[in-house]
């Protein structure tokens, strides 16, 4: 039977790598997106092309209503939702911790940590198979700055990856009983937006000679350690991360 698999933030970047490849795999793939509607059409219309099933939703993960609204349009669908990879995420400018003000480190810790939350919560309900569920995976988009801190640059948001991973090791040990898997990536320095939304849209070329395999990742490097953890050739992991950094 087809499955169905949501990709949230999936109208660009690792997101969007993500959600082709998924679709590749044979998963009907919900694109979420936020503003970038066209954006998320024009993907769907790449897998459309490559043979895929997809469509897109807009909503803001951050907001428990939208993310409500997304699961029932999801729970319409013929095919059970089987996968969700928590990609949406935010960056702000690089700034010391002393000047980083409240507002910024809460919608970082909103967008990064509750969005991703609230989908877990959703989607585990429908995947648990004490619920009458069939099981399923979920691969939390974490940072390789949850482990470096990223200290003068984004404190806030290498902490929100910080609990993210914290969160994709409890949850993997609480939902295992489920027939669900819970795994994280950690990316390094990936040619994306997200640098430009970061301040610095040249980080990854300015930085690629400290990387040990000398360049920067691209967006499908992320999406087809995604991609395995979301196959049944990871049948057997659960509760870990794969760093996708090229060595750094
Ligand atoms: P990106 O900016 O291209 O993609 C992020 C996507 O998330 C965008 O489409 C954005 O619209 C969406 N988004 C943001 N807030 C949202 C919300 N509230 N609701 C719905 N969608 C929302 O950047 P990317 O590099 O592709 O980032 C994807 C993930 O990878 C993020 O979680 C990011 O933290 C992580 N990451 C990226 C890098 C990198 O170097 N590019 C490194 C480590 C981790």
């Amino acid at each position: 039977m087809q499955s169905l698999a949501l990709v949230t933030g999936a109208s660009r970047g690792i997101g969007e790598a993500t959600a082709i490849a998924l679709a590749k795999q044979g998963h009907t793939v919900c694109i979420n997106y936020r503003h970038q509607r066209q954006a998320a059409e024009s993907v769907a219309e790449k897998i459309s092309q490559i043979g895929g099933d997809a469509f897109i939703f807009g909503a803001d993960i951050s907001d428990e209503e939208e993310v409500r609204s997304l699961f029932s349009l999801l729970d319409k669908h013929p095919s059970p939702l089987r996968v969700l990879v928590n990609n949406a995420g935010i960056l702000f400018h690089q700034s010391a911790l002393a000047d980083i003000a409240a507002d910024r480190f809460h919608t970082t810790l909103m967008t990064n940590v509750i969005g991703p939350f609230l989908c877990c919560r959703e989607a585990t309900k429908r995947m648990s198979t004490q619920h009458g569920g069939g099981g399923g995976v979920i691969v939390n988009v974490s940072s390789a700055a949850s482990r470096t801190g990223s200290p003068n640059e984004y404190v806030d948001y290498a902490a929100s990856k910080g609990a993210l991973d914290t969160m994709t090791v409890g949850l993997a040990k609480e939902v295992a009983m489920q027939g669900i898997r819970v795994n994280g990536v950690r990316p390094g320095l990936i040619n994306t937006d997200i640098h430009a939304s970061g301040g610095e849209p040249n980080r990854v070329s300015r930085l690629s000679s400290k990387i040990p395999l000398q360049r920067g990742g691209e967006s499908e490097d992320v999406a087809s350690a995604i991609a395995y953890l979301c196959s049944q050739e990871a049948a057997f992991v659960t509760g870990t991360f794969i760093d996708v950094t090229g060595g750094l």
